[in-house]
């Protein structure tokens, strides 16, 4: 091994001799201490693996595509030599190079390899060629949200209850690592075999590349100070001249275009956090806006401020106060409505934005069992007939 990577074997010694010593100076347990420098020894020997192969694309066998994207596809794939199955997210270059978005997809390979947590995507290798970038990461055969969301048209409390409760662990596990989503949505949570919700897709975020959306920060947009009314054709439209929908033409809508919405190259800015809109400078507490959003729509069928264009519907958001309503027949209870309106409202007011303990402790959540959360049962545990089974996912066009 020596042979093949003198410096690593010099950096991994030094390395097993700093935790040797901290590890007799913390006096941690013998047995214990064995634990942790065998579990060193291992990720060594796995990385030492990984350097002097190099992966490539011909290492897999491509099997069925599940899901398409702005900048490439997501199929199902087998290891030829260790005959593991992952999924392949392929990211075109040129692409991402015309969008200025290559540093920000290194960067967030390297945290999503870093972040180990249950409840995100595992990625296990990366790598290039001329024309594509290449993640291969866990296969989630459950299908993503989106999907089961269309199919259900709404979810019981109950159910919602178990998602969302799953949505904060992970958004707190990201948070944790100083990594901001900021483009949590339903396509890009997914389920595993046994129903559990794991977090994906870092920091493609294709709605904040500024050339996509309207520049909402124009005078008229910034809410406070002097500003005149916003010029708020939406309203007019929804109160005026068109009448209003029912949930139930309005949840018909929203599920006929929700599809095209996804694969679009602009994405569906539905969850997106106004601050993020106003390209004000924004922290953590978006990715609570987002959670907001995607509770009221499990529980009324679409989104908070779903529009006929993604256009207005970056207005309506920006326009939340006038915006947020919640639809008689979703029968929603007070304690729905009001953890609803403490994620989908200002930054200054936000649950969340002292940490995720505050949304944690409202009273919508009673009874949940956060530590337990991942061991329970799943509200829904998908079909799922063998390793390569795709039933889950849309089908998608070779
Ligand atoms: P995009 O940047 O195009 O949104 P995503 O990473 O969100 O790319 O992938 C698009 C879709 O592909 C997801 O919504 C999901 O349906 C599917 N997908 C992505 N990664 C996985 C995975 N690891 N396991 C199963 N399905 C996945
Ligand atoms: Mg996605």
């Amino acid at each position: 091994i020596a042979h093949h990577h003198p410096d690593l074997i010099s950096l991994s010694t030094f390395r097993r001799w700093m935790l040797e010593r901290k590890l007799q100076d913390a006096e941690v347990p013998a047995e214990e201490q064995n634990n942790i420098l065998k579990h060193l020894e291992k990720k060594e020997t796995e990385y030492m693996r990984l350097q002097r192969h190099k992966m490539g694309v011909e290492d897999f066998e491509l099997l069925t595509i599940i899901g398409r994207g702005a900048f490439g596809e997501v199929r199902l794939c087998r290891e030829k030599t260790s005959k593991s199955v992952y999924a392949m997210k392929k990211l075109k270059k040129s692409e991402m190079l015309r969008r200025g978005q290559v540093e920000h997809v290194k960067a967030e390979r390297n945290l999503l390899a870093e972040v180990d947590s249950a409840y995100i995507v595992k990625l296990y290798y990366s790598f290039q060629d001329d024309e594509f970038l290449y993640l291969i990461m866990e296969y989630l055969p459950g299908g993503d949200m989106m999907t089961l969301l269309m199919r259900k048209d709404t979810l019981t409390e109950d159910e919602a209850k178990f998602y969302i409760a799953e949505t904060v662990l992970a958004i707190e596990s990201i948070h944790k690592h100083n990594y901001i989503h900021r483009d949590i949505k339903p396509d890009n949570l997914l389920l595993d075999l046994s129903g559990h919700l794991k977090l994906s897709d870092f920091g493609l975020c294709k709605p904040l590349d500024s050339s996509n959306f309207p520049n909402l920060n124009e005078p008229d947009y910034t809410p406070g100070k002097g500003a005149k009314p916003l010029p708020d054709n939406t309203s007019r439209l929804t109160n005026s001249s068109a009448p209003k929908r029912t949930q139930q033409e309005q949840l018909s809508h929203w599920q006929k275009n929700r599809r095209m919405l996804a694969y679009s190259t602009v994405g569906t800015p539905d969850y997106i956090a106004p601050e993020v809109l106003l390209k004000k400078g924004y922290g953590m507490e978006c990715d609570w806006w987002s959670l907001g959003a995607i509770m009221y729509e499990m529980l009324v069928g679409y989104p908070p401020f779903y529009s006929e264009d993604p256009m207005s519907t970056c207005r309506k958001i920006v326009n939340w106060r006038s915006h947020l309503k919640f639809p008689e027949e979703a029968k929603l209870s007070s304690e729905t409505k009001d953890l609803i309106s403490k994620l989908l409202c200002n930054v200054e007011q936000r649950l969340g934005t002292k940490g995720a303990h505050e949304i944690k402790a409202h009273t919508w959540f009673r009874g949940v069992q956060w530590e337990k959360l991942y061991q329970m049962k799943a509200a829904f545990i998908p079909e799922v007939n063998g390793e390569l089974d795709t039933q889950n996912f849309e089908k998608f066009e070779e």
